[in-house]
């Protein structure tokens, strides 16, 4: 559950309309969600559903499946009953998936009825249908697939090109009196990014689903999501995030979580603070602080914990964290609350550190 967040935000949200998402409100200044999309075959339910539990276990909160095939199509019904998180289809050119994917349960659907074939004919019928059902649509525009007219008539997938084609897409839905949807305009390029999003939020009141689209493997897509994000969350822009990683799902939620907790977005989990060490240091900081991070990256409760090479900024910042070392001597101080509760051996370092973490991290879980 969302517990509350203390920190003053950077900016106030941005007005959205609310919509939802299964259980999951996005939009109207509810909790900015984290979403990811799996990358098994979606006909392979185990392997889905299998996938789908490690993304909710690391704090995933909407998920979505491709649809490309009848087989797919067929597997939603048992995908949407046995996810512990809301799913949603992601279906382009073939209307018959997007009914299915509504009778099969699923909280939304991604489809732009752009590349819907005959949308004229059967756009009326989508959306009585996904009102009936009580379910939400998100339109996803990418640079990548714009439709062929806009890239003529603003020569590329600048931001004016990509919000005249959510633009018109929108208005597909709002025709036939449709509003239940968000939207996405995905790019590459973070300053692109940046740029397309508050020239959308400045044109109305669709809740926004953030994204930097094929943005790298993890080291780049990291940090092109976290630069794009940064600035958009500052501003109040955004309200669902889904970062796009070439590497397994999980670590997308990862980052989408510490992104969201470390601009004061999400309830914080535990959390590291770690001298970059230097010629004062007495102890292997950089070692020191990977075997913490490693023995407790499992824990939920927001502990802070400091690890610190030397007695210049070790006792300040562990004052401040909930548990710290400061080194020297070849002995580590262990710091609680500010007070220095045991110095042990440099070897003795990790284990007592992670010992008392648990120790205080159980205490949290139990207020
Ligand atoms: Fe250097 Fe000490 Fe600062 Fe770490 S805490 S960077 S070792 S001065």
């Amino acid at each position: 559950g969302e517990q509350a967040i203390s920190q003053t935000p950077l900016h106030p949200r941005r007005r959205s309309r609310r919509i939802m998402v299964g259980s999951v409100p996005v939009g109207g200044g509810a909790p900015i969600s984290v979403q990811s999309m799996t990358n098994t075959v979606t006909a392979d339910i185990n392997a889905t559903l299998q996938q789908i539990a490690e993304l909710a276990a690391a704090g995933c909160d909407i998920v979505r499946v491709a649809v490309p095939s009848q087989d797919d199509a067929d597997a939603l019904p048992i995908i949407a009953k046995k996810s512990p998180i809301p799913v949603i289809a992601d279906i382009h050119f073939q209307s018959k998936y997007v009914f299915q994917a509504i009778d099969a349960g699923c909280a939304a659907v991604r489809v732009n009825p752009g590349n819907i074939r005959k949308f004229d004919q059967v756009g009326p019928e989508i959306c009585k249908a996904a009102t009936d059902a009580g379910i939400s649509l998100r339109i996803g525009v990418n640079a990548g697939s714009l439709d062929k007219d806009i890239y003529a008539r603003y020569g590329g997938p600048t931001p004016e090109a990509l919000v005249a084609s959510a633009l018109k897409e929108a208005h597909m839905f709002e025709d036939v009196g449709f509003h239940d949807f968000k939207i996405s305009v995905k790019h590459h390029d973070p300053v692109t990014t940046v740029q397309t999003y508050r020239l959308l939020a400045s044109k109305g009141d669709w809740p926004l689903h953030l994204g930097v689209t094929e943005a790298g493997p993890s080291w780049q897509g990291t940090i092109k999501s976290c630069l794009a994000f940064g600035a958009l969350l500052a501003e109040g822009i955004g309200d669902t995030i889904r970062v796009s990683l070439s590497a397994p799902p999980v670590e997308e939620v990862k980052v989408g979580c510490k992104i969201l907790e470390y601009l004061g977005l999400r309830q914080r989990h535990f959390d590291i603070i770690s001298c970059p060490s230097c010629g004062r240091a007495q102890v292997d900081v950089i070692e020191l602080a990977k075997e913490v991070t490693e023995g407790l990256k499992d824990i939920t409760a927001p502990i802070r914990v400091a690890v610190m090479g030397c007695i210049v900024n070790g006792p300040g910042e562990a004052r401040e964290a909930d548990l710290g070392v400061a080194s020297g001597n070849g002995k580590g101080q262990i710091i609680i609350k500010g007070k220095v509760v045991q110095t042990v051996p440099e070897d003795q370092i990790v284990p007592t550190l992670l010992e008392r973490a648990k120790e205080i991290a159980a205490q949290m879980d139990a207020k």
